[in-house]
Parts: C-alpha cells; sequence; structure tokens
C-alpha cells in the first residue's frame, strides 16, 4: 500500500504573490485531528516530492483545504504554486502534530496566536464545534508584514461569522485580532510585543494572561516560537504534548534550512 493518497485538485486561490490556498479531493479513509498537519506534495520525475502542511480545513468537511507560502527557488512550492483544477497531489496517510486541543489542560480562554502560513491550523479549529464547548472565549490573533496577507484569514472569519451553524457562536465566543508589523493598521505591531506590553488585552478589552484560566496554541516562524515560549516558560506556564497536557502547545509553520 502506497503510503499516501492522490488527490484531484478542486479549487486553487491566489491570494498575494506569496500565498495560495487550494483544496482536493479527500480520500474516506484519511483521518486526521483539527490542528494535525500531514505530508502533501507532488509526484516530480517519478518522485513523490513532500513536505509537511497543516490542513486548513476541519475533519468534519468533505474536501481538504491548505493554505501555502510561495518560496520562489522552494523545491515543492516552486511547483504547487502552478497548480489548476483538476491536477493531482499526493497527501501522505498518516496525520500528526502537537496542535489538538487535548494537549492541553482545561481553561476558560483559548488564544491562538499566528504568524503568516501559521493560520493555517487554526483555520481548522475555528471550524470545530467542540472548541466552542471547551472553552468560553476563543481569541485568534494573525500576525504579518502586510494588510494584504491578512486577507485568507479575514475572509474566512467572515464566511464563519455568516454561517447559519457558527455564527451565534463566533458571534458569542471568538475574536479575531489581526495585527500587522511594515503598514499602518488598525492593529499594529509583533505578536510578542503585543502580548508582553499587554496591548493585545487592551485592544480586546479582556483580562491579561491568566494561567488559571488561559490556555495557548502557538504556530508560527521558528523565531517568533522561541521568544514566546521563553517569556511563557518564564510565567510558569508549561509546554503540553500527547503525554501530558500543558498550558500551551507548539507546532512550527516552517524549518528554516
Ligand atoms: C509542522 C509543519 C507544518 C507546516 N505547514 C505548512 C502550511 O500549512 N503551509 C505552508 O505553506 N507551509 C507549511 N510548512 C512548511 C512546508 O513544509 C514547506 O517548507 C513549504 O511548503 C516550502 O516548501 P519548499 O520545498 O518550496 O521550500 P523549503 O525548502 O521547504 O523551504 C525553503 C525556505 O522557505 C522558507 N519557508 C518555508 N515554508 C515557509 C512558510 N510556510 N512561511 C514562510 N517561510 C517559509 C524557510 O525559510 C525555508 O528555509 C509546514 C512545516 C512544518 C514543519
Amino acid at each position: 500500500m502506497s503510503a499516501f493518497h492522490r488527490e484531484k485538485v478542486l479549487s486553487v486561490r491566489h491570494w498575494t504573490d506569496t500565498l495560495f490556498s487550494f483544496t482536493a479531493t479527500r480520500n474516506s479513509g484519511f483521518r486526521f485531528q483539527n490542528g494535525q498537519f500531514a505530508m502533501i506534495g507532488l509526484e516530480v520525475d517519478g518522485r513523490p516530492l513532500l513536505r509537511a502542511y497543516s490542513m486548513a480545513s476541519a475533519n468534519h468537511e468533505e474536501a481538504l483545504e491548505f493554505f501555502s507560502i510561495k518560496v520562489a527557488d522552494g523545491p515543492l512550492t516552486s511547483r504547487l504554486q502552478k497548480i489548476e483544477e483538476g491536477d493531482t497531489i499526493l497527501v501522505g496517510r498518516k496525520a500528526t502534530g502537537t496542535l489538538v486541543t487535548d494537549n492541553l489542560l482545561p481553561g476558560k480562554r483559548l488564544l491562538l496566536l499566528s504568524t503568516g502560513t501559521g493560520l493555517a491550523p487554526f483555520a481548522s479549529l475555528i471550524k470545530d464545534p467542540d472548541i466552542y464547548d471547551r472553552f468560553e472565549t476563543i481569541v485568534l490573533v494573525h500576525g504579518c508584514r502586510q494588510v494584504s496577507e491578512l486577507a485568507y484569514g479575514e475572509q474566512l472569519v467572515a464566511s464563519l461569522d455568516n454561517d447559519e451553524f457558527f455564527g451565534p457562536l463566533m458571534r458569542r465566543q471568538f475574536i479575531y485580532y489581526p495585527t500587522v508589523t511594515r503598514e499602518p493598521f488598525r492593529n499594529r505591531g509583533r505578536i510578542t510585543d503585543l502580548i508582553a506590553s499587554e496591548q493585545l488585552f487592551h485592544d480586546i478589552g479582556l483580562p491579561p494572561l491568566n494561567i488559571a484560566t488561559d490556555r495557548i496554541m502557538l504556530c508560527g516562524s521558528p523565531g517568533m516560537l522561541e521568544d514566546l515560549r521563553r517569556s511563557f516558560e518564564q510565567q510558569g506556564l508549561s509546554e503540553g504534548n500527547h503525554a501530558e497536557p500543558g498550558h500551551f502547545v507548539i507546532e512550527k509553520a516552517f524549518v528554516e534550512r
């Protein structure tokens, strides 16, 4: 049995010259937990070329969705960015990852902190009805350099706001906080600074970080993750994993090569 499923691309949308998203068919045997990632890619010269990708679709959805970077000289994404409807992609059979709610201790407020394509696992998680049962409030923070890079997340949140099922949950329990670092915007600054200065909590009108009630998921650049990990550990928060749940969990949005 092959290690991956062959899936058909159903749609492709280019958001900026460095970001695109696409949907693909989903084999009925492909199971995953919201927040997990799988190896996906293309067949190149008869051999699979695969990279880790978070599912941006939720596990109750029929199609798969991915939110991707375009790296000009990247082995995979220099090719993947050219896919079109009807093309074939490879999707590894096994999903894995630490950004799952079972790796967190029970809490009241869930902070989802992302930069760039680190939004992808949270796109899946905010479509999971279970997180609205587990947490009273869910705060999605998405940091980018430019306003245009927020578009995928903005559109997703707007579509859930208008959804018959998710709309009421979102209005009651969900806060979206996009922020940019290199252009004027209503929210400005790096996530690390916005948390350290408590500006984020001031802006959303909620109390600052509280170890008793806050649980955190992080997905972004290696630098941002390291800074936040250090800061959270200094405040007494523990990192969770499959063996032992904690106050926060971390996944890299990419690895520096
Ligand atoms: C657990 C995990 C989940 C991931 N999920 C996603 C995802 O959902 N969407 C996605 O686009 N990528 C994701 N990635 C990154 C992905 O695996 C590839 O690195 C990416 O698709 C580029 O592949 P490449 O072969 O073109 O270039 P690579 O050789 O893999 O990367 C070249 C360089 O590009 C930069 N880079 C790579 N990926 C990114 C990125 N996402 N954002 C900013 N810079 C990047 C890095 O500096 C890297 O050194 C994930 C990585 C990990 C470890």
